[in-house]
């Protein structure tokens, strides 16, 4: 028998395009997978061969049946198991054996099921690795492939006439809200090219499956759920695949909320959790990360049809005033902006409305002109002949159809001619549709037209705000180590370094730090106090105290020698009080710096993304604020300027409170912890800097905590 024409290529791209399949467990019991499956797969029409193996019938669905792998006439490209678990290691062993080159393995109880169904796991996994075989799966709910017209799929959204084949693939992690989204989907009239379930994933991965999207010719637009990167280097080079194929790949992922905070020996691990540090690496590689489903559908579709389009401005054109001010209200709060039209733009629309109506929004109720068919076409095409104006944002709440209907037909088309050719679709145009069945007519009327639209503002405003930040993707330098750094090598020692000692590390990095020394008894302290100048601040320096404050171990402002003398028995007081069996290793005196603005930089190793820096506003309130923004490390300073300007305090630093204070020299000490953070690369560590107090033409960190495994 000749081997599988596939066999060896290892193209994934070549998997999931099967000529033929064989479906171990087929049967025409409705209540089984199996039964559906095959019956899935006849109904949509799989132009291939289909090899139903079923032990006890000749014929499936009037269509040929097979006793076992032997009997097959030749060698599928593709096996799909649906049977019980212990039957899937002897018929991938047969598949293998045989040269069948992807096995589709529906069946759970594997991994998803403890440690046993693990080691079966493996060992089918092994098997087919032996044999050049590829495995998607298990535990999946299969692969829905308008493009092949394949729906090796057994569930029940799949009772429809027709696959709809639209330029969108998606790759999902749960099963159920595969079918959900393509549900959901194809009620508005969105198809898809792909669709992979990829289950436990024992073998191809998500990554996998992104790549070959990036590679297919009938995706244009990746989708994908995430549950868990199960491999970081192989993410981040599908996002790259994604990126230089030129095509969005937008990602919904579970776990957003973080489980608890830790008990946290920094800040940084309290304000940049794992979430925090995935949404950070999306960022980073170009993946628009979503918190919805249905918004990622329609940020899908909507770029489909409006390809290359950057969003920036947006129109709000209703035909219900109420519709428009909360559709501005909720842009606003997305941080998108409303365009300002040109004086050009209003002389066009002052014709159909007054002048009052046609600022942004425009309100069509409160139109002039008797013709609504003319004053939308009017409108639209004077919106999207607008220079500032990006997108058309129609929100609807009641209104009569006939308004609707030529607000709906005025848009372009993107089918410009009768052949069908793809033309020009104008600026992207979203309708959020907030009402209920009484709209059915309007939604019918917009998958007729292809027109994007949400059943609600808050969807429609999250595919717009998430659109806009695809659009402000920018690239960034290379880092370049900055000069004076002490050797990659020279490793830091191992262990819980206090204050004194990370400000110490950090200076060898070049941050500035304020000056100051550790006194063993008053005397030395008035000692230091005078040298240093007045006022100094006092902190207990212990290595069982790392929140200095909230044992009473901090005193600013102190003023003059019987105030140290004071100070220094206080503090000592309050430190035995509070922590009785601390070690207490000195008082330690040091310049009190006078600034505008606190901040605080963080860094750790993350056990996915490896070395990253967390920064924004700092102080004592760090956690409460969750002002930050996280980047990998090293970050060159072009990143990290970026970053500081999306901050709510980047007016503060930007001279909000007066003149502009030391944004350079705050970007310099975080490029130059990125540095260290990246130097401390492989070990599990975490750092703070809290605060980074700056000024106006300076900055210094005055305290510091750092811990390396
Ligand atoms: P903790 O261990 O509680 O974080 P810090 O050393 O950060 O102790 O001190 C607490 C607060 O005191 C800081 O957030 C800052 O507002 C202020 N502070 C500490 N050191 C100085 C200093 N050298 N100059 C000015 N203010 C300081
Ligand atoms: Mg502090």
């Amino acid at each position: 028998m000749e081997r599988s024409s596939l066999a060896g290529r290892g193209q994934i791209a070549q998997l999931l395009r099967p000529a033929s399949i064989a479906i171990v467990g087929a049967s025409e019991d409705q209540s089984k997978f199996g039964g559906r499956l095959l019956r899935m797969v006849l109904r949509h029409r799989f132009a291939g061969t289909i090899y139903p193996i079923n032990a006890k019938r000749d014929t499936l669905f009037e269509i040929k049946a097979y006793p076992d792998f032997s009997a097959l006439p030749a060698v599928p490209d593709m096996v799909v198991l649906a049977v019980p678990q212990p039957a899937v290691k002897p018929a991938i062993e047969a598949a293998a054996k045989m040269g069948i080159c992807c096995g589709l393995i529906i069946t759970s109880g594997f991994s998803d099921a403890g440690d046993a169904g693990r080691e079966a796991e493996n060992e089918i996994v092994g098997i087919a690795r032996e044999h050049g075989m590829r495995l998607i799966g298990p535990n999946c709910l299969g692969l829905i492939s308008a493009a092949n017209r394949l729906a090796a799929c057994s569930s029940p959204v799949l009772e429809i006439p027709e696959l709809p084949q639209q330029p969108i693939g998606l790759v999902s992690q749960s099963g159920a809200l595969m079918t959900t989204f393509f549900d959901r989907a194809w009620s508005h009239g969105i198809g898809f090219s792909h669709g992979i379930s990829v289950g436990n994933q024992a073998d191809l991965e998500l990554a996998d499956f992104v790549e070959f999207l990036a590679d297919d010719p009938d995706t244009q637009v990746i989708c994908t759920y995430i549950e868990g990167v199960k491999n970081t280097q192989r993410f981040i080079a599908a996002a790259q695949c994604a990126r230089a194929a030129g095509k969005p790949w937008l990602a919904v992922k579970s776990g957003r909320t973080e489980a608890g905070s830790r008990a946290a020996f920094s800040h940084t691990a309290s304000i940049a959790g794992d979430h925090a540090v995935f949404a950070a690496a999306c960022a980073e590689q170009g993946i628009v990360l979503m918190n919805d489903i249905g918004a990622m559908m329609t940020l899908a579709a909507s770029m489909v049809r409006y390809p290359g389009r950057k969003v920036e401005r947006l129109a709000v054109y209703t035909p219900s005033g109420g519709g428009g001010a909360l559709a501005c209200d909720a842009l606003y709060e997305r941080g998108v902006p409303l365009a300002t039209f040109s004086d050009a733009t209003r002389a066009r629309l002052d014709v159909h409305y007054t002048h009052a109506q046609t600022g942004n929004p425009i309100d069509f109720g409160a139109r002039i002109s008797p013709d609504a068919g003319e004053a939308a076409r009017a409108t639209v095409a004077a919106l999207q002949d607008d220079a500032q104006t990006d997108g058309l944002f129609v929100p609807v709440t009641m209104a009569p159809f006939p308004w609707l209907r030529e607000i709906v037909l005025a848009q372009p088309s993107p089918f410009a001619d009768a052949s069908g050719a793809r033309g020009s679709a104008g600026k992207p145009v979203l309708f959020a549709v907030e009402a209920g069945a009484t709209s059915e007519p309007l939604r019918g009327l917009l998958r007729e037209h292809g027109v994007p639209y949400t059943n609600t503002m808050d969807e429609a405003v999250a595919v717009w705000a998430a659109w806009r930040r695809f659009g402000q993707q920018r690239s960034f330098e290379t880092p370049v180590r900055p000069a004076g750094l002490p050797a990659a090598s020279a490793a830091p020692a191992s262990g819980i370094y206090d204050e004194e000692r990370s400000k110490a590390l950090f200076q060898q990095y070049g941050v500035p730090v304020n000056a100051g020394s550790v006194a063993l008894d008053a005397d030395e302290a008035v000692r230091c106090a005078t040298r240093t100048g007045f006022p100094v601040v006092m902190k207990i320096v212990s290595p069982d105290i790392v929140h200095k404050s909230d044992v009473g171990g901090v005193a600013v402002g102190v003023a003059d020698e019987p105030a140290v003398r004071d100070t220094y028995a206080r503090l000592l007081a309050n430190a035995r009080r509070a922590v009785p069996e601390a070690r207490i290793e000195g008082i330690s005196v040091q310049a009190q710096v006078k600034g505008e603005l606190e901040l605080i930089i963080g860094a750790r190793r993350d056990a996915q993304f490896g070395p990253i820096i967390v920064f924004g506003a700092g102080g004592v309130l760090v956690e409460l604020l969750a002002q930050r923004a996280i980047a990998s490390a090293p970050a060159g300073a072009d990143r990290v300027l970026a970053l500081l300007e999306t901050l709510p305090i980047w007016k503060i630093l930007d001279g909000y409170r007066g003149g502009r204070l030391a944004v350079d020299q705050v970007v310099d000490a975080i490029v130059r912890v990125s540095w260290l953070a990246a130097d401390l690369g492989e070990r599990d560590f975490e750092l703070d800097i809290n605060p980074l107090i700056v000024g106006k033409t300076a900055c210094w960190a005055v305290d510091g905590r750092l811990r390396i495994a």
